[in-house]
């Protein structure tokens, strides 16, 4: 009829476009809850499973201000490395679908909770594979040191939760499609829904591993230095907030030894 609104996308990409379905891929939510996670669960937030012989990482922009080593020293920030706060630790018997490099069990995250104003790169992230077994037999680190408060951006930190982690399909964003596949779908689209709307995807927008990035921004995947496109290794959105940030995103190559790995996030 003359004047009819058009047509509503519709609710579901599998209906409109059922190839889509062949794009499903396991993921594994993490589901954090805050609480008080223990050194050997898995968390986001929590106090991680840290090697003695290890020294705890820290963050030597420039820009940073600090109140020292001396902790009766409250008042006067001097410029200097502060430390890097724990995002994320995750066991292999909790994500049983994470490929772990061969010989470890244990994944750790952790970041720079400050602004780096001076550098664009947001949280300055490093990634640790470890094995359990031989972190515990060698004791741990005593003390992980605390950032103090002032000297960061609560944006960036996480609240320590314990993870329930579930299985879930996943499904890449509309924006992530491989481009043969837009130009082979984007009539379908706009025969469809009376226009160029395009239907929710059926990607999940959460913490998590596996499974397709959860961008909120254009896809942007990394290639590692031998050219290879990384695989998604895990999410993090929605439970640190992040400022205007929609969430960052860690990627890994299997192919090349070592497994190499990067990271993007995307701001609004
Ligand atoms: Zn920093
Ligand atoms: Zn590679």
């Amino acid at each position: 009829m003359p004047g009819d609104p058009p047509e509503l996308p519709a609710k579901d990409l599998l209906t409109l476009i059922p190839e889509y379905a062949g794009l499903a891929r396991q993921t594994t939510l993490l589901n954090p809850e805050p609480g008080d996670p223990g050194v050997r669960e898995s968390s986001l937030g929590g106090r991680p499973l840290w090697p003695a012989g290890e020294p705890w990482p820290y963050c030597a922009q420039e820009d940073h201000w600090t109140y020292g080593s001396d902790p009766r020293n409250t008042t006067e920030i001097v410029p200097g490395a502060v430390p890097m706060v724990p995002i994320l630790q995750l066991f292999a018997r909790d994500v049983p679908e994470l490929e772990f490099p061969e010989g470890k069990d244990l994944l750790q995250l952790v970041w720079c909770a400050l602004i780096h104003e001076r550098d664009p790169r947001l949280v300055m992230p490093r990634l640790y594979w470890r094995n359990e077994a031989d972190v515990v037999a060698g004791g741990l680190l005593p003390e992980i040191p605390g950032v103090s408060e002032g000297e960061y951006d609560e944006d960036n930190m996480p609240e320590p939760s314990t993870l329930s982690p579930t299985i879930a399909e996943d499904f890449p964003r509309w924006l992530d499609l491989p481009k043969d596949m837009w130009e082979t779908w984007e009539p379908r689209f706009r025969s469809r829904t009376g226009g160029l709307t395009v239907p929710p995807d059926s990607n999940v927008i959460a913490t998590k591993t596996g499974g397709w990035p959860a961008w909120t921004q254009p896809a942007d995947w990394p290639n590692c230095a031998s050219g290879h496109r990384m695989e998604h290794l895990l999410t993090i959105t929605g439970d640190i907030q992040l400022g205007d940030c929609g969430g960052v995103y860690f990627f890994h190559c299997h192919r090349c030894p070592g497994l190499p790995w990067d990271w993007r996030f995307d701001c609004h």
